[in-house]
């Protein structure tokens, strides 16, 4: 599959794409407002690993699948894994040095990082990334 085509195949069939309402979850949500993109991300931690991963809201194609690409990425991954995939994905959108064994299918969105689009991709990772720093 070409990178069109990754994007896609998450956008019109998003993984990990549900509404929770569970105590267990953390839910963030998130914003882009040169966008359409509206998203709650949601997170359940158990002893430093990322137990479930999921997402639900409205958003562009870019915003929709690298969430779907960031939640099948990072669920059942420790809080540390997550900073450091996170940290490369924000590495890469930047035009820095960044590790693609690590992001995997989301390095599609390579292409998005000198142009208006960075900040949909970057979106999930956005919510995600506050929730994580925020942890005691
Ligand atoms: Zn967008």
């Amino acid at each position: 599959m070409d990178k069109r085509e990754v994007i896609m195949d998450h956008y019109s069939n998003p993984r990990n794409k549900r509404k929770i309402n569970d105590d267990r979850y953390i839910v963030k949500n998130s914003r882009n407002s040169s966008c359409i993109d509206n998203i709650d991300i949601y997170i359940n931690i158990v002893d430093g690993v990322i137990e479930d991963l999921a997402f639900d809201g409205e958003a562009c194609a870019i915003s929709i699948s690298s969430a779907s690409i960031m939640t099948t990425n990072l669920k059942g991954k420790t809080i540390n894994e997550a900073k450091n995939y996170i940290n490369n994905m924000k590495n890469m959108l930047d035009d820095k040095e960044y590790d693609s064994d690590i992001l995997k299918e989301a390095i599609v969105y390579e292409d998005t990082k000198n142009t208006s689009r960075k900040t949909c991709a970057w979106l999930p990772y956005e919510a995600l990334s506050s929730v994580l720093s925020n942890l005691k």
